[in-house]
C-alpha cells in the first residue's frame, strides 16, 4: 500500500485514478479547488477507509507524508481554463513548483498531467514525443499550452538539478462518464445536445481533428506510467483520428437524435489536426488503448442519460 496525492482528483480524470488507485488497495489523498472538480465524481469513493479528500489550492504550499503524486490539478476544458487566465497558467507554474517541493521534501515520485497542447498547432502529424511543436505564445490557449510547457521545463530540471523522481505524460483528448456537463469540450457538448435534440454546435467546419480516448484505457495508462522506469514524456493517447463533423454525425446515429448540426465561429489557435504517436507507450508501457470510439461513446451516452 503506498499513500498516493492524487491532485485534481475530483475532476474528469482524477475520480477515475482515485478510483482505480483505491481499489488497487492504495490510500488517496484528493486534493481539489473545486473549480471544475464535483463532489459528485467522488461521493462512492469515501466508501473507502484509506480515501481522504482535502479542499486546498495547488497554488499555495501542501504538506503530507506521501510516497506518490499523480498532478492532476488544472481546468482542462478552454472555456474554463480561458476563464480565469491568470489563474491557469498560476495553477501549472505555481502548482507544480509546490507538488516538485513537497515531492523533494518526502523523496516521492511525481507524475505531471501534460498534454497534446505542447505541440500547439501541430505541423509535424501524428505527433511524436520529440516533437517541439508549433504554440503561440500569447493567443487565448497560451495560458494553457504555455503553461503546461513551462510545468514540462520544472519537472525536467528539478529531476536534473535536484534529481526528483519525475514521469511526465502528455495526455491527449480523452472522454468518459464524469466529465461536467457543462465542460464545454466536444464529447460532452455533442452527447448533451443529442439527448436533448437541440443544435449540434460545430465551430468551424467541422473539417479539424482529433483523436478520442476512452477513460477506462487512458487510466491505465497513468498507472503504467508511475509504475514504469521511464520519466518521459510519453503520449497517452488513442490514435483513431476523425474529424469533428464525422464525430457529430456519430453521436446523432448513437442517440438516435433529431439534432441538426450549426455550425459557429471557429476558436482562435484552435488546432487544425491531432493525433498522438504512441510508439514510445506501446514499447516502453505495454499499452495501447483497448476500447473502440462507438463502446465508450455508448457509456458516455449512458452516463449522461442518467445525469439528466
Ligand atoms: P477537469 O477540469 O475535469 O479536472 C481538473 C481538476 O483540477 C478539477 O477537479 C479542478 O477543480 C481541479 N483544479 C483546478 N485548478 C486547481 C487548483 N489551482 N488547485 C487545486 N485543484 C484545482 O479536467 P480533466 O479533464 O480531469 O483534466 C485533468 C488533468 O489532465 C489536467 O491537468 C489536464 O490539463 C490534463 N489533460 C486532460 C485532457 C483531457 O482530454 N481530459 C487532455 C490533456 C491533458
Ligand atoms: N468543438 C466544436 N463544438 C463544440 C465544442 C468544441 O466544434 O461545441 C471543437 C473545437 O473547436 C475543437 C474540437 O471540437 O476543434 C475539440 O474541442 P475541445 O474543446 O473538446 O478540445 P481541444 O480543442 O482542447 O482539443
Amino acid at each position: 500500500m503506498e499513500r498516493i496525492l492524487v491532485t485534481g482528483g475530483a475532476g474528469f480524470i482524477g475520480s477515475h485514478l482515485c478510483k482505480r488507485l483505491l481499489e488497487d488497495g492504495n490510500e488517496v489523498i484528493c486534493l481539489d479547488n473545486f473549480f471544475t472538480g464535483s463532489l459528485d465524481n467522488i461521493k462512492q469513493l469515501h466508501e473507502y477507509k484509506t480515501f481522504k479528500l482535502v479542499t486546498h489550492d495547488i497554488t499555495e504550499s501542501f504538506s503530507a507524508d506521501i510516497d506518490r503524486i499523480y498532478n492532476l490539478a488544472c481546468p482542462a476544458s478552454p472555456p474554463h481554463y480561458q476563464y480565469n487566465a491568470i489563474k491557469t497558467i498560476k495553477t501549472s507554474v505555481l502548482g507544480i513548483i509546490n507538488m516538485l517541493e513537497l515531492a523533494d521534501r518526502c523523496k516521492a515520485r511525481i507524475l505531471q498531467a501534460s498534454t497534446s497542447e505542447v505541440y500547439g498547432d501541430p505541423i509535424v502529424h501524428p505527433q511524436k514525443e520529440s516533437y517541439w511543436g508549433n504554440v503561440n505564445p500569447i493567443g487565448i490557449r497560451s495560458c494553457y499550452d504555455e503553461g503546461k510547457r513551462c510545468a514540462e521545463t520544472l519537472m525536467m530540471d528539478y529531476h536534473r538539478q535536484n534529481s526528483t523522481d519525475i514521469r511526465i505524460v502528455r495526455i491527449f483528448n480523452t472522454y468518459g462518464p464524469n466529465m461536467l456537463p457543462n465542460d464545454g469540450r466536444v464529447v460532452s457538448n455533442f452527447i448533451i445536445q443529442a439527448l436533448k435534440n437541440e443544435d449540434i454546435t460545430i465551430y468551424g467546419n467541422g473539417s479539424q481533428t482529433r483523436s478520442f480516448c476512452y477513460i477506462d484505457d487512458l487510466i491505465d495508462g497513468l498507472v503504467r506510467m508511475m509504475n514504469s522506469d521511464c520519466i518521459g514524456p510519453v503520449n497517452l493517447g488513442n490514435p483513431s483520428e476523425r474529424t469533428i463533423l464525422n464525430l457529430a454525425e456519430l453521436i446523432i446515429k448513437l442517440t438516435g437524435s433529431k439534432s441538426k448540426i450549426i455550425h459557429m465561429p471557429l476558436p482562435a489557435d484552435d488546432p487544425v489536426k491531432r493525433q498522438p504517436d504512441i510508439t514510445t507507450a506501446e514499447s516502453v508501457l505495454n499499452w495501447k488503448p483497448k476500447v473502440g470510439i462507438e463502446e465508450g461513446l455508448m457509456k458516455t451516452i449512458q452516463y449522461f442519460k442518467e445525469l439528466l
